[in-house]
């Protein structure tokens, strides 16, 4: 599917993945069909050259990137990700993904996502802030609090955060909050921002749940991820009286048939680092985590888990993507043929960028808001837009997935008529 020169995807990689969610929708949209193309293109993709000097005094020199896939209806948003892995392509498909997300929530913003390939875990924390300082920088001729907000995504933190505002802020003469969000409290962070994510995972889980008649109480839960969106959203079902009965992370599997203490493993993963070696459950091998029995899968950690002979061996009803394009084309095909639900990330894992948007706002009016009104502006925003996918799903009897792009890109594709095309 060669549609740009500058990337080769192939049918499950992350680019070719969004491509083929774009083909599935374009029936789906009537007339605006006739912009459809503006979908399979980012508007605008940047790679940076990002050279520092490393403790021992050598040059090291990374790549970075910040692709904005769609201005249309606001200002870019979408995270920063550090890791060895990051490619053009992958940056291409989490930024397109965003433009989806924003839209299908009805966020006032277009799509955008960064990345630098590189291994944190190598870097000391004067290298990594001379990395970040060095990207905001160089991508700072594209963003700002009006035209691109980024903010964390995997191994970006709010430090990190705080590092971009500043440089940022340094580099116009200003200090400038609103240029990214995922902020510490006292720059300008929102209350709420850092569990935003894992708590959307739930809501919309639950109100997902509740449609397929699947009970909360007693119902098996199996995480994969269990970092800040994992492990909050573990956190919520176990508090809600459903049982987590299996999660890995990059250190191991754990299993448990009657459900683990979440407070003992939040602790046991905050001293070991990952899952490995918790005495309150059994260890399992990797690839055994997919024949775990559940109600609920939760792939929260890196795109493309779900591959088609993965899905052939869940043992789940409902598939809740907290990742970012956790399931591939292909294994999307077989839970549609198994009848397994798959609740797509972009309604998903849409709770971080609604808190980021109040985030936003309110650095922009200096008023800030209690927890407790974010939390509940945040699950009135997901269960409407969860309510409207829904209602879009039973009417044409499309999946989820295609009834959050149908929803989504009819959105962005109506302001891109609206405003017509330049000149
Ligand atoms: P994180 O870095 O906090 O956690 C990632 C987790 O994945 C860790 O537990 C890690 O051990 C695990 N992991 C890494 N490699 C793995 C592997 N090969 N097998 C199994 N587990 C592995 O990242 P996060 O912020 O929780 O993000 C997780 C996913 O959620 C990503 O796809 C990200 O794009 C998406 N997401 C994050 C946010 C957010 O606000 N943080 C918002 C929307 C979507």
């Amino acid at each position: 599917m060669p549609n740009l020169s500058f990337v080769s995807p192939t049918r499950n990689s992350p680019w070719g993945t969004y491509l083929s969610q774009i083909d599935a929708v374009e029936p789906y949209l009537g007339k605006l069909a006739r912009w459809v193309e503006t979908l399979r293109r980012p508007k605008r993709a940047l790679i940076v050259d990002i050279p520092i000097e490393m403790d021992n005094g050598t040059i090291a020199h990374f790549e970075g990137y910040r692709v904005q896939h769609s201005l249309t209806r606001g200002p870019g948003k979408g995270g920063v990700r550090y890791h060895p892995d990051v490619t053009l392509e992958e940056v291409m498909a989490l930024s397109a993904w965003m433009t989806v997300k924003n839209a299908a929530v009805n966020l006032p913003y277009g799509g955008a996502k960064g990345g630098i390939r590189l291994d944190p875990k190598t870097l000391s924390m004067k290298e990594l802030e001379k990395v970040t300082r060095r990207y905001t920088s160089e991508i700072g001729i594209i963003i700002g609090p009006q035209q691109d907000i980024p903010a964390p995504d995997v191994n970006t933190n709010g430090q990190i955060m705080a590092w971009m505002m500043d440089t940022y802020s340094m580099n116009v003469g200003a200090t400038a909050t609103g240029v990214v969000t995922g902020k510490p409290i006292p720059l300008g962070g929102s209350l709420g921002r850092v569990a935003a994510t894992g708590r959307g995972v739930f809501v919309v889980g639950r109100e997902a749940m509740r449609r397929l008649n699947v009970p909360m109480e007693g119902a098996r839960i199996a995480v994969q991820g269990f970092g800040n969106v994992g492990s909050v959203a573990a956190k919520m079902f176990a508090a809600n009286g459903a049982k987590i009965v299996a999660v890995q992370d990059h250190s191991g599997t754990i299993v448990n048939d009657k459900g683990m203490d979440m407070a003992d493993l939040l602790a046991h993963v905050a001293q070991a680092g990952g899952v490995a070696g918790f005495k309150g459950a059994d260890h399992a091998s990797n690839e055994s985590f997919w024949d775990v029995k559940s109600d609920v899968l939760i792939p929260a950690a890196l795109e493309g888990q779900i591959t088609a002979e993965r899905a052939q061996r869940l043992q789940t009803r409902l598939v809740l993507e907290g990742a970012n394009g956790p399931t591939t084309p292909d294994g999307d095909a077989v839970l549609a043929d198994r009848g397994i639900v798959v609740v797509p990330d972009v309604i998903a894992n849409a709770g971080g960028v609604t808190v980021s948007y109040f985030e936003w706002v309110q650095d922009f009016s200096s008023f800030f808001w209690t927890e407790d009104e974010i939390n509940v502006r945040l699950d009135q925003i997901l269960i409407g837009a969860f309510k409207g996918i829904w209602e879009t799903h039973e009417k044409h009897r499309i999946s989820l997935r295609t009834a959050a792009f149908t929803v989504a890109c009819t959105r962005v594709l109506e302001a891109r008529e609206e405003r017509g095309l330049y000149p």
